[in-house]
């Protein structure tokens, strides 16, 4: 699975979370993990791009820098989007996927912009949503490509 370019990008991952908890996320204090799936937006614009990024966010052990991290352990990735289009639209997907969906908690991965929040919450697993705002298949919008179907898929791009 090395279809995850090493180009700079904006990605939306999708979790799982299979049992109701409580988990502390440094300053923004204790969350309630729902049972359900929750949708991260961010943007990889450093050394790697999208795959060291992505790769980063696979990975379970690593230090805890953003509010996302602290989550990690405890969630099943179980699919990303993306796009290598050079402008960065992780807070215009926010801003989409905020329409279509429920903020987890207000700021969370949106402490450094005016987005109220990067991180959103759906009972069930919402097939077909883009971050574009469409909601389409990747054969008809080419500008997002399906990357990853499942954690284990997802490995091999991580080392
Ligand atoms: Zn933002």
């Amino acid at each position: 699975m090395n279809e995850l370019p090493n180009t700079p990008g904006t990605y939306a991952l999708v979790f799982r979370n299979h049992t109701q908890r409580r988990i502390p996320v440094g300053a923004l204090g204790e969350v309630v993990l729902m049972r359900g799936y929750y949708i991260y937006v961010g943007s990889a614009f450093g050394p790697g791009g999208l795959r060291a990024r992505v790769g980063r966010h696979a990975r379970i052990e690593k230090t805890k820098h953003w509010h996302i991290d602290y989550l990690r352990p405890h969630l099943s990735l179980i699919e990303a989007w993306y796009t290598s289009d050079p402008e960065k639209l992780e807070h215009r997907w926010a801003g989409l996927l905020e329409r279509e969906l429920s903020v987890a908690w207000p700021r969370f991965g949106a402490s450094d912009c005016r987005c109220p929040a990067h991180l959103f919450y759906a009972s069930t697993l919402p097939t077909g949503l883009l971050p574009d705002g469409h909601r389409c298949n990747p054969e008809v919008d080419p500008g997002i490509s399906v990357v990853i179907t499942s954690l284990v898929n997802l490995r091999p791009v991580i080392t």
